[in-house]
């Protein structure tokens, strides 16, 4: 067991080097970094489709999409109007690490973007152990999953920055409930941004498109 814990303890240790170097090249650049973490199926690529649509006039947004098997979601983005969009085939790993992120940071003209979004892979366990080089991590939950998340899966809404609750068009469909929501994260996180919205409808999308923008104005 011991032994165990020392071998992950060096693979993260490792992982937060490579972390380090990847935020002071982007830092360089004053590009901002967001890390997309949630379940399967919460609508992370739903929200990145709609981010790309909306802002593809105003900001330079350059996307990485991690996937386990497949590249539909890069191909998503693509045809949202993602004109650099990186996959990340993790060919069964269940999160994203830095060294994946190194591998095609130099495919991706870093000078020619202002934002770099990256879609982890659906998960909300291990990717909150993994640092990117990311600025914050950005975890989405929707309304047809459980609304105590937050506290079955700690980790990574401490870890995160904003919380994005998605599917608001369902609401009222079952049993989950917003105010509860919020304060399972809350007491997890009592800091977290949070943004309620439907990828389906737009609803909400609007604070969530200028709370993007002022953070990248905030870095230029
Ligand atoms: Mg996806
Ligand atoms: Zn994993």
């Amino acid at each position: 067991m011991t032994e165990k814990i020392s071998v992950e303890k060096k693979v993260l240790s490792e992982n937060d080097k490579l972390a380090a170097d990847i935020r002071g090249q982007l830092k360089q650049r004053g590009l901002v970094a967001l890390n997309f973490v949630s379940s399967p199926g919460s609508g992370k690529t739903s929200l990145l489709e709609k981010t790309l649509s909306a802002l593809k006039h105003e900001l330079r947004v350059g996307l990485i999409a991690g996937d386990v098997q497949t590249e539909n979601d890069a191909n998503r983005l693509k045809a949202a109007g993602g004109t650099i969009v990186q996959p990340i085939v993790t060919g069964g790993a269940c999160h994203l690490d830095a060294k994946m992120i190194t591998r095609v940071l130099p495919e991706i003209a870093l000078d020619k973007i202002d934002l770099l979004l990256i879609e982890n892979v659906g998960n909300l366990v291990c990717p909150s152990s993994y640092d990117l080089g990311e600025d914050m991590k950005v975890v989405l939950i929707s309304t047809t999953e459980g609304d105590d998340k937050p506290l079955k899966y700690p980790g990574m809404f401490r870890r995160s920055s904003v919380m994005v609750i998605n599917k608001i068009d369902l609401l009222g469909t079952s049993d989950f409930d917003m105010k509860r929501v919020k304060e399972n994260a809350r007491r997890i996180n009592s800091e977290l941004k949070v943004f309620e919205v439907s990828c389906r409808t737009g609803q909400g999308l609007d604070a969530w498109f200028h709370w993007l923008k002022s953070l990248v104005a905030a870095q230029h």
